[in-house]
């Protein structure tokens, strides 16, 4: 059977397990309606992947399904939001049954899971690409935000970090590994889990909040510019999986955590007085929260390692190149 715009779209894209009481009209007509909950504000985020450039053309679709609803909900998740409805722009160079059907069911797979229905979409031919939306709702002004963040405040991470970087690279470089840790890399790399759960349980506790996308030096750069303060990390503090410490240096391995990106983690600050949040999130989350660092008044991004204070940069010429 050759496959058109409209039967793709009926084909794959209606047949999905989640089905919202708030969902008035979904996909099939020109648009679609839902409703937001009283009380709460809509969150949305959008995120599109170009093949070559935001995966590597040989990646299984299934994962490009799974990670293209996971980085937008990530950014929910850094919000503290609830998701709830998805919309889907896919532009494919050719329509391929089996390619379209794991496709979905990365995808399905993870909107289940977090409860939000795909409501809509576009369906087009060109060079492979796919954009997602994803909107939730989180309760009148209680989102958090880059701007937030206070003096003071200690500094977490969720999960670990640097292992999508380092799988990045065992792909490009084609490296073998012990099979265990690579694939537990390429797992994170492909298959990130977004922290939804964590985040509306840190709606509770954190003043400010980001998801980790392009790197936690970047990523936490933006809180402290949004927030009008600054910081220092405790190098020896950042949580490394051991998969990333048994297959690099430990300058190696910090380079990674600082620096690459796709970990999808979250990073957050929270006042000092709230430890014993902390102590009961951990009991509750098994990603955890480590405190990686504190909000301080002067401006910029510190790292500390040891009794020594470094730039990012300084650190990177001294110590990672190794
Ligand atoms: P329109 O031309 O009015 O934008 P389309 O003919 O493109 O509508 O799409 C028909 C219906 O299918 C719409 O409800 C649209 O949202 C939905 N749709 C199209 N492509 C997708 C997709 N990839 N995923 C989910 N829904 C889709
Ligand atoms: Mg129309």
């Amino acid at each position: 059977m050759k496959l058109t715009e409209f039967s793709i779209i009926d084909t794959f894209f209606t047949k999905q397990k989640v089905k919202r009481s708030d969902v008035f009209v979904g996909i099939g007509d020109d648009c679609a309606i839902t409703k937001v909950p009283k009380n709460y504000r809509l969150v949305t985020t959008v995120d599109t992947m170009v093949a070559g450039m935001h995966f590597l053309n040989d990646t299984p679709a299934a994962a490009i399904g799974h990670k293209i609803a996971a980085v937008s909900l990530s950014d929910l998740a850094a919000m503290g939001a609830i998701p709830a409805w998805a919309t889907l722009a896919i532009t494919l160079p050719k329509a391929n049954s089996k390619w379209l059907k794991q496709f979905c069911q990365g995808l399905f797979t993870i909107l289940k899971k977090y409860n939000v229905q795909l409501i809509g979409g576009n369906t087009t031919a060109g060079p492979l690409t796919i954009t997602s939306q994803i909107s939730g709702f989180v309760p009148n002004k209680k989102a958090l935000l880059r701007s937030s963040a206070k003096i003071g405040d200690l500094i977490y991470v969720t999960g670990t970090l640097g292992d999508a970087g380092l799988a990045l690279q065992l792909l490009h470089k084609q490296k073998s590994l012990n099979t265990k840790d690579k694939k537990f890399l390429i797992q994170r790399l492909q298959y990130p889990e977004p922290r939804v759960k964590e985040g509306q349980q840190l709606l509770k506790i954190a003043h400010a909040a980001i998801d980790i996308s392009d790197g936690l030096a970047a990523d936490l750069s933006h809180i402290l510019y949004n927030s009008n303060v600054g910081a220092t990390l405790f190098i020896e503090d950042l949580p490394l999986s051991a998969a990333l410490k048994n297959n690099t240096s430990p300058f190696t391995a910090w380079k990674f955590a600082l620096t690459s990106g796709d970990d999808y983690e979250l990073c957050i600050t929270i006042p000092p007085h709230l430890k014993s949040a902390v102590t009961k999130f951990n009991n509750k989350f098994s990603c955890g929260l480590k405190q990686i660092g504190i909000i301080e008044k002067k401006p910029g991004l510190r790292l500390q390692l040891q009794d020594k204070t470094f730039s990012l940069t300084k650190l990177g010429y001294e110590h990672f190149s190794r």
